[in-house]
C-alpha cells in the first residue's frame, strides 16, 4: 500500500503541532488531521492563559524565590500521590518532566521565541504539611502573549514546513478509526465534515460530506481530553469526589470531545487513570460565550471568603487558590453544585483575574501600556465587564441586601440565613485586631504578602471585609467547571502507546500519543492532582518526545 505520509498526526492542538515541528526538522513528511476548521488551529492552547511551570528561573530569582529541582519534585510527588501499579510510566514521566522544567525547558522555549511575564504566580498553595499537595513556592510563569504566545512559534514552524512541502494540513477531517495490519497501526479512516466558517472556538457542524483513508508508517494521537463531554466526565467521575454535579459549566471548547480515546483503545492502546480529572470550583458563566455552556475560571487572590451554598465558611485550608480537588470533594458533600465568594471592591480590583487569553487582552496583545493600566486603574476591564453583565455577580452596599439577592439568584427556598452569614464575616473581621490570630486564612494572607509578587500584584493589605471604605460588597456565585483530563493513553518515555494496562505492556507498533490524550505523558503524569501551568508544558514535552521517537522509527 502506498503511504500518504511518513507520519499522520491526529489533532492540530499544541501537542500535535510540537510533534509535527520536531518531525519536520528531520525532513519527515507529515499529515496533520483535525476535525475543526482552519481558523481553530491550535486547539485549547490558543484560549489558555499561557501559564508555564518552571523551576529556579531568572524570573523567580529576581523575586527572591529560592526553588530547586529537589523541592519541585517533592511537591510534585506529594501532589500526585501515585499509588497504582499502572502509575509506573506516569511516575517516570513526572520525574522526566520536573527535570525538564528545572533544566532545558526555559532555554528551549526562549530559543523558539517564547518570553515570560516578570511576575511569577503562586498557584495551588496546598495548605497541608510540607510533604502534601501544593507548590511550596510560586512557579506559574505566564508567557508574554498568553496562550497564543506559546502557540505561535510552533504554528509558524509548521506553516514553514508546509511551504517546504513537508506538512499537509487537512482540516474538517475527523478520524473515526485507526487502521491496523498485523498488529501495527498503519493509518486512519474517517469522515470529511462539511466546510465551516464559524469563528475560532465556536462549535462547528458535524455533518459528514465524505470519507477518507490515509496510510503512514506511524500515527500520533494528539486529540486532547474529555472536558467538553458531559457524558464522559460523568461516566468517569470518581467516587472520592462525591456524586457528579447535576450542573457543570464547560471550561473547554466543544471539540474536546474525548472520542479519539475510545477509538485508540479499539486499536489496542491502553487507557489508564480515566477517573483522574482536574475540574475547577471557581467557575462563572461567561456573559459573552464562545463555546457551549462557556465557563470562565476565576483566579482569585487570597482574600475572598468562601462560603458553601448554605453560607458556612469552607474549612481550612480550602481557601481561594489552595487545593482545587479537596475543595471540590468538600463541596460535593454539601448537596449543592454551587458555592459563593464574598469580597469587596478593594479586593476585586487587585485580586481577581480571569483565566484565558481573551480575558487578558493586555498580556495577550503584549502591551506594557495596558499592563501598567491594569495595575493602576482599579478594576480591570474584563472583570468590570463581568461585574456589569455576569449573571453570577452581585454588588450591594449593605450586607442584608447582598444576602437577599444571593438568595434570589438561586431557585427554590432561600438557602442563606442573613444573620449566620453576617456572623461568619464579623467573626473573621474580629481576627484583624492583632498582628496574630487563630484564623488560618488570615495567616495565609500574611504569608502571601511576604512574597513580593503577591504583594505587588495579587493581594490587598488585610482589612475588615465590612469596612465601608473598601466597599461595596460583592458576592460571586461559583459553579463547577470541567477542564482537564489527567488520565490518558499509557505511553513510555518515547510516547509509544502501550498495549494492556500492565507495566510490561508492549508498544503497539506504529502508535504514539501526546498531550492531554496521553495524560500529558505516560497516561497521567500528574497523578491525582496538578501543580498548575503543567499542561501546556506537558503537551510540549510529550509532543516533542513523540515527534522525535516517531522520526527515528520511520527512518
Ligand atoms: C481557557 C483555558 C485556559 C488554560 N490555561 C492553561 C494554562 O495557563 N497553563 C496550562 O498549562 N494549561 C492551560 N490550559 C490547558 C491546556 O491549554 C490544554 O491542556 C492543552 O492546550 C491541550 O492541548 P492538546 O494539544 O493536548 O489538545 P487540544 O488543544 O484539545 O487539541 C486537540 C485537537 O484534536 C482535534 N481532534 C480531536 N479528536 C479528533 C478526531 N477524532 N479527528 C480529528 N481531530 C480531532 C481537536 O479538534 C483539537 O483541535 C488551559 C485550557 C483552557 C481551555
Amino acid at each position: 500500500m502506498a503511504a500518504d505520509a511518513d507520519v499522520i498526526i491526529v489533532g492540530a492542538g499544541l501537542a500535535g503541532l510540537v510533534a509535527a515541528a520536531e518531525l519536520a526538522e528531520t525532513g519527515r513528511r507529515i499529515l496533520i488531521l483535525d476535525q475543526e476548521p482552519e481558523q481553530s488551529l491550535g486547539g485549547q492552547a490558543f484560549w489558555s492563559l499561557g501559564g508555564l511551570f518552571l523551576i529556579d528561573s531568572p524570573e523567580q530569582r529576581r523575586l527572591r524565590i529560592h526553588d530547586s529541582c529537589e523541592l519541585a519534585l517533592s511537591d510534585w510527588m506529594g501532589t500526585a500521590a501515585f499509588d497504582r501499579d499502572e502509575d509506573h510510566w506516569p511516575k517516570a514521566w513526572a520525574r522526566a518532566y520536573v527535570e525538564f522544567a528545572a533544566g532545558e525547558k526555559r532555554a528551549w522555549l526562549t530559543a523558539r521565541g517564547i518570553r515570560f511575564f516578570p511576575v511569577v504566580g503562586w498557584a495551588e498553595r496546598g495548605g497541608q504539611n510540607a510533604s502534601g499537595h501544593g507548590n511550596s513556592v510560586p512557579r506559574f510563569h505566564i508567557a508574554w502573549g498568553t496562550g497564543p504566545g506559546v502557540l505561535d512559534p510552533f504554528v509558524a514552524r509548521v506553516r514553514q514546513a508546509a511551504q517546504r512541502g513537508l506538512v499537509g494540513l487537512r482540516f474538517r477531517h475527523r478520524v473515526d478509526e485507526l487502521i491496523s495490519s498485523g498488529g501495527a497501526v498503519i493509518g486512519v479512516r474517517g469522515s470529511v465534515l462539511e466546510p465551516s466558517a464559524v469563528e475560532r472556538g465556536r462549535a462547528s457542524s458535524r455533518i459528514v460530506v465524505g470519507d477518507f483513508e490515509l496510510i503512514a508508517q506511524a500515527v500520533v494521537v494528539a486529540s486532547g481530553g474529555i472536558g467538553a463531554s458531559r457524558e464522559l466526565v460523568r461516566q468517569n467521575w470518581p467516587t472520592r469526589l462525591g456524586k457528579p454535579p447535576d450542573s457543570m459549566i464547560c471550561g473547554v471548547p466543544d471539540h474536546v470531545d474525548g472520542r479519539m480515546l475510545a477509538i485508540t483503545e479499539s486499536a489496542g492502546g491502553s487507557l489508564i487513570n480515566r477517573d483522574r480529572m482536574w475540574h475547577y470550583v471557581e467557575g462563572v458563566r461567561n456573559w459573552n460565550p464562545i463555546w457551549s455552556n462557556h465557563a470562565i475560571r476565576l483566579i482569585p487572590g487570597p482574600s475572598s471568603m468562601w462560603l458553601d451554598a448554605r453560607g458556612h465558611r469552607l474549612p481550612a485550608p480550602l481557601y481561594p487558590g489552595f487545593d482545587t480537588l479537596s475543595t471540590l470533594a468538600h463541596l460535593r458533600q454539601t448537596g449543592f453544585d454551587h458555592s459563593w465568594f464574598i469580597l469587596n471592591q478593594r479586593i476585586i480590583a487587585k485580586e481577581f483575574s480571569l483565566s484565558g487569553s481573551e480575558q487578558n487582552p493586555d498580556i495577550t496583545s503584549r502591551s506594557w501600556r495596558q499592563v501598567i493600566r491594569r495595575a493602576t486603574a482599579g478594576v480591570p476591564g474584563p472583570v468590570k465587564a463581568f461585574l456589569e453583565h455576569g449573571e453570577d455577580f452581585i454588588v450591594e452596599r449593605e450586607l442584608p441586601a447582598l444576602v437577599a439577592r444571593m438568595n434570589a439568584l438561586v431557585a427554590g427556598a432561600p438557602l442563606l440565613d442573613p444573620s449566620s452569614v453576617e456572623r461568619e464575616i464579623r467573626a473573621r473581621d474580629l481576627q484583624l485586631d492583632n498582628p496574630f490570630c487563630k484564623d488560618q486564612q488570615i495567616a495565609a494572607i500574611r504569608n502571601a504578602r511576604a512574597y513580593l509578587g503577591d504583594r505587588l500584584t495579587r493581594s490587598v493589605p488585610l482589612h475588615k471585609m465590612l469596612d465601608p471604605s473598601a466597599g461595596p460588597l460583592i458576592a460571586v456565585r461559583l459553579h463547577i467547571l470541567t477542564r482537564k483530563t489527567l488520565g490518558g493513553l499509557q505511553t513510555d518515555l518515547d510516547g509509544r502507546v502501550l498495549a494492556g494496562v500492565s507495566v510490561s505492556g508492549r508498544p503497539v507498533p506504529g502508535l504514539y500519543a501526546a498531550g492531554e490524550a496521553a495524560g500529558f505523558g505516560g497516561g497521567g503524569m500528574h497523578g491525582y492532582r496538578a501543580l498548575e501551568g503543567t499542561f501546556l508544558g506537558g503537551c510540549i514535552f510529550s509532543g516533542r518526545a513523540a515527534g522525535r521517537a516517531a522520526a527515528k522509527a520511520v527512518g
